[in-house]
């Protein structure tokens, strides 16, 4: 199954994702973490990225396309992938719907975790307070900024894939246990 996990900045994306490797064994493929990695190493691309990243901007989608199909292109993924922050833009959406078709697959669901923008800033301030990993784009500024980023390029997919008839939504304010299990429910509903 090809899944793409959607929602604003701080909505749960990464830990669903990981959960969902986890406990079905579906690769993840999260764009942010792959930067992120390259940031890390120190890569060409790293490097060209860092500066973008750390202002809460998009990468280009050329990169991230590219990025995207290299991963999903390793064997773990021959069974599909659940797609973490990608595609941010229409114009990554319209290039995963052709990389898919290309490879005789497509999209089968588009799932939204729904949250308001009040709890983002909250979580975003808990996980810069509570000192854990802290990324370059997480202070509350670039947060803001994020955001914003998300309702103007990226919100706009969700007619996009509503219109394809693939969108579903869970609740993505309650506990992480409670939306692990609606993400299930869904899941499992499509796949029936
Ligand atoms: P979050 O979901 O918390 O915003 P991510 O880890 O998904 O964080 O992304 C962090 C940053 O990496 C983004 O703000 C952006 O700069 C870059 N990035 C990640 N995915 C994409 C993408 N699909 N298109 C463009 N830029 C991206």
């Amino acid at each position: 199954m090809n899944l793409v996990l959607f929602g604003p900045p701080g909505a749960g994306k990464g830990t669903q994702s990981k959960i969902l490797t986890e406990n079905r064994g579906m690769p993840q493929l999260s764009t942010g973490d792959m930067l992120r990695v390259a940031i890390e190493a120190g890569t060409p691309l790293g490097l060209s990225v860092k500066a973008t990243i750390a202002n809460g901007e998009l990468v280009s989608d050329e990169t991230v396309i590219g990025i995207i199909a290299e991963g999903y292109d390793q064997p773990a993924c021959k069974d599909g992938a659940v797609f973490d922050g990608f595609p941010r833009t229409i114009l990554q959406a319209e290039a995963l719907d052709r990389m898919l078709v290309e490879r005789g697959k497509k999209i089968d669901l588009v799932l939204e975790l729904k949250v308001d923008e009040a709890v983002l800033l909250s979580r975003v301030e808990a996980r810069i307070k509570a000192g854990g990993v802290l990324r370059s784009d997480d202070t509350p500024e670039t947060l803001a900024h994020r955001l914003e980023v998300y309702y103007k390029k990226t919100a706009p997919l969700l007619d996009f894939y509503r219109g394809q008839g693939k969108l579903k939504s869970v609740d993505g304010m309650a506990p992480v246990e409670t939306v692990t299990a609606q993400v299930a429910a869904v899941l499992d509903g499509v796949l029936a």
